[in-house]
This record gives structure tokens, C-alpha cells and sequence, in this order.
């Protein structure tokens, strides 16, 4: 079985779980999934400030 190592606590865990069955860490979560989401929301807020700004 293929054995991938977990960021948080660097144990061997198979790739197959989805959570690392030691510390519970999400191992199919990418960390540049994580990034977009952040850029998106941080899109949204200035979209919306920029739009305050202008109409009052
Ligand atoms: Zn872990």
C-alpha cells in the first residue's frame, strides 16, 4: 500500500485516508486550495469596499 508522509506530524499514513489517523490533519486539502479561497474572499471585500467608496 502506498504511504504518504503527514505535514503536521511527519507520520507515515496511507494514502488513502482522507484525515492522517494519528494527529487528524485533512491530507487531501492542498495548500494552494487553501490560498485561493483566501484570494477570492479577499477579492470579494475589496470589490465591495471599492464599491462603498465610490457610491457614498
Ligand atoms: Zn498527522
Amino acid at each position: 500500500m502506498k504511504q504518504i508522509k503527514c505535514r503536521t506530524c511527519r507520520k507515515m499514513v496511507s494514502s488513502k485516508a482522507k484525515r492522517c489517523q494519528y494527529c487528524g490533519t485533512l491530507l487531501k486539502m492542498p495548500i494552494l486550495g487553501i490560498v485561493i479561497v483566501f484570494a477570492l474572499i479577499l477579492f470579494v471585500i475589496g470589490i465591495i469596499v471599492i464599491g462603498m467608496l465610490q457610491s457614498g
